[in-house]
């Protein structure tokens, strides 16, 4: 039979790589309770129409990117989520979360975009959001942020560089949108197709073309920091008054608009150099329109995405080497009723937090003493006929040259933890 394979851009993580995505989840969910954010679990699957409203048409995950179809059984326009943000206000809409107050909600888990595979960019890669929802001051713009920067440093990432922007309020937007727009018509004959057309759909995209040539032409754009009343003033720079208090540094970056349209004022990067193209590791900003465009109440609201697989190939260059979860015992049985008596044996010592292999699929003692030593457990339990009929069992140290003991079967955890402590 022909081999069927994973589909092209969703991965598998295999156990080798799954114990450093485990010890980066316990260190993130650890992280994000710390600030006291609650964890909230949204479908992967929601009404398309959630995204084409709240990411807004003329970006690239609504345009191409969404996996998109339609459920004929009951006549619904579906999508795999592409991001949490939507998801979860829609969430706190329609659970209405935010009835006692305002709340501060993480999710994290799969996202599913339709873009060209290559290192760092994937079909299905993961993320972990935070969303602040009802706090209208550049206090929790900051919180973001500075959280951030604390989460770096616990995972040991250096040189990662904050890219700051204030995008104003919609109508400072606006206008700014319509010079740009005078300015890019001017100028229509040096853009690529790619920005011609954003032109048109989406005018403040084409400020992040990644092409050289463009950019160049853009460097005689106007900036929207002249548009800027002083409320959206204001507010920025309460925000960078905060950071400068945390000792957390930045670089203003005009140019950054980010990808989706439902932001206003703060908009933030972390950016790593050491990525390549793929360099984005966290993005955010506040987004105090998406409540009433998702038919809520006017609520305000900030947060922020990070994208595991590319931290986590961050971490992975920072801590090369870091030893594997290992086990603690593994245990062998071989005769007669030998299976039925280490098996409980064997759950004694895991309710006791121990990781224990109870051995399976047969051979001989020596076959299973092969296996105990490749396992990488500090000791071996062997269990015998011999060590059924006198209750009892064999505890041999599998990491250095001690004599291996052989205690009495109610003794077994004390013994255990006896064994261990040497080890
Ligand atoms: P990019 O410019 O790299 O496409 P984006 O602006 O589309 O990023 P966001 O929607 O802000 O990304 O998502 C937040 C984070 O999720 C990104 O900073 C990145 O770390 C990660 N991310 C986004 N798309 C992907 C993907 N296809 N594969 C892996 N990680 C991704
Ligand atoms: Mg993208």
């Amino acid at each position: 039979m022909a081999k069927i394979q994973a589909v092209r851009g969703m991965n598998d993580i295999l156990p080798g790589e799954a114990q450093a995505w485990l010890a980066f989840e316990a260190k993130v969910e650890a992280w994000l309770a710390r600030y006291g954010y609650q964890n909230i679990r949204m479908p992967l699957v929601e009404h398309t129409q959630l995204f084409r409203r709240a990411i807004g048409e003329a970006t690239d995950i609504v345009e191409k990117e969404m996996y998109a179809w339609r459920d004929e059984l009951n006549g619904e326009d579906l999508t795999l989520r592409p991001e949490g943000t939507a998801s979860c206000v829609r969430a706190a809409i329609e659970h209405s979360l935010l009835h006692d107050g305002p709340k501060r909600l993480w999710y994290g888990g799969p996202m599913f975009r339709h873009e060209r595979p290559q290192k760092g960019r994937y079909r299905q890669f993961h993320q972990y959001g935070a969303e602040a929802l009802g706090y209208p001051g550049p206090d929790v713009d900051a919180e973001l942020i500075v959280m951030c920067a604390a989460l770096w440093r616990e995972l040991g990432l250096e040189g990662l560089r904050l890219e700051l922007n204030n995008i104003g309020a919609p109508q400072e937007r606006a206008r700014y949108r319509a010079d740009l727009v005078r300015f890019l018509e001017k100028n229509r004959e040096r853009l690529d197709d790619d920005a011609r057309r954003r032109m048109q759909t989406n005018p403040l995209r084409t400020l992040d073309s990644k092409n050289p040539s463009v950019q160049e032409v853009l460097s005689g754009a106007p900036t929207m920091a002249a548009y800027l009343g002083d409320e959206s003033l204001g507010h920025f720079e309460g925000l960078k008054r905060l950071l400068d208090a945390a000792g957390v540094g930045y670089t203003l970056n005009a140019r950054l608009v980010r990808g989706l349209d439902y932001y206003n004022l703060t908009v933030f990067e972390w950016v790593s150099d050491r990525l390549g193209a793929q360099g984005t590791v966290c993005g955010g900003g506040r987004y105090d329109g998406l409540f009433e465009l998702l038919g809520g109440r006017p609520t305000p609201a900030a947060g922020f995405a990070m994208g595991n697989e590319r931290l986590l190939a961050l971490v992975a260059a920072a801590s090369e080497g870091e030893a594997v979860q290992a086990l603690d015992a593994y245990v062998i049985h071989q005769g007669s009723g030998t299976l039925e008596y280490a098996l409980p044996l064997a759950e004694a010592l895991r309710s006791r937090g121990y990781r224990v292999v109870l051995h399976a699929g047969g051979g001989n003692f020596k076959a299973q003493m092969k296996k105990a030593d490749a396992s990488g457990a500090a000791l071996a339990l062997i269990v015998g006929e011999d060590e059924v009929r006198g209750g009892e069992v064999t505890l041999k140290p599998l990491r250095e040259a001690r004599e291996q003991l052989r205690v009495r079967k109610q003794a077994l955890v004390p013994e255990f933890e006896q064994a261990m402590k040497k080890g």
